[in-house]
């Protein structure tokens, strides 16, 4: 599309992104399909990539980093199964799209972007396009953000050479967390669960007894931008 494309015929390719790339493969929940066929991906993008903001894959940001696939980030957003109460952290915010999907579907969410160029832009567009319940730090977020733990749920959009233990514990009981880890050449998608500690939850039981206990699942074969900082990747 031109210079002259109009919010109409982004909104139609949007409604294509939605049925072609998302429906057909078997995304289903409803609330995720509204917030990505809501949120105008496009003005994510730098203006040379607009005319492909809707296509199926990722695309350049600028900093040497990426949106991601708009499949892949439907599909972590459904893994994280928000409430419009959730409090989520992000880490990586990038053009910060991401974030405003979980920002259509919890209650406030956190964003941790360690390029302040990126962070900066995000901040601004977010704030421009209404969402008000989205902070956006600029730190290494492979610490996560312990003073405003527990979280319901936590999504990485970069990869990780193994899941952060200060990750894990930012966590709240029946928390989930969606990360990509480092396995061969690729990445594998984890989804982590942590149940609710005994007493609240009768059927789990581990070695303390008093603790709650995280299950891994490895959902798909994915490539990311990797996460670096002092629990990722080194500089
Ligand atoms: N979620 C983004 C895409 C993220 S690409 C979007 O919707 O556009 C991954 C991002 O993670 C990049 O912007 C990269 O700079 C950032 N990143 C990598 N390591 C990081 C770290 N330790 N802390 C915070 N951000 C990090």
């Amino acid at each position: 599309m031109g210079a002259k494309s109009t919010d109409t015929d982004f909104a139609h390719l949007r409604h294509r992104m939605v049925v072609d790339q998302l429906r057909a493969r078997h995304l289903d929940d409803d609330r995720v399909l509204a917030a990505m066929e809501k949120v105008p991906r496009h003005l994510f993008v730098p203006e040379t990539q607009r005319h492909a903001a809707y296509n199926d894959g990722p695309l350049p940001i600028g900093a040497g980093q990426t949106i991601s696939q708009p499949y892949m980030v439907a599909r972590m957003t459904e893994l994280l199964r928000l409430s419009p109460t959730d409090r989520v952290l992000e880490i990586g915010t990038g053009s910060g799209y991401q974030a405003a999907i979980l920002a259509e579907l919890a209650g406030e969410v956190w964003t941790l972007e360690r390029h302040a160029d990126l962070a900066d832009r995000a901040a601004e567009l977010l704030l421009e396009l209404g969402y008000t319940n989205v902070h956006v730090i600029i730190c290494d977020g492979s610490l996560g953000l312990p003073e405003m733990a527990p979280f319901d749920a936590i999504v990485v959009t970069a990869a990780a050479p193994a899941v952060p233990d200060c990750l894990k514990a930012q966590l709240g009981f029946n928390g989930r967390m969606v990360i990509p880890v480092t396995s061969g050449h690729n990445e594998d998608l984890r989804l982590i669960e942590r149940s609710a500690p005994l007493g609240q939850q009768d059927d789990v039981k581990n070695e303390k007894g008093l603790d709650s206990s995280f299950r891994e699942t490895s959902i798909l074969a994915c490539t990311f931008v990797p996460l670096i900082g002092k629990e990722g990747y080194p500089q």
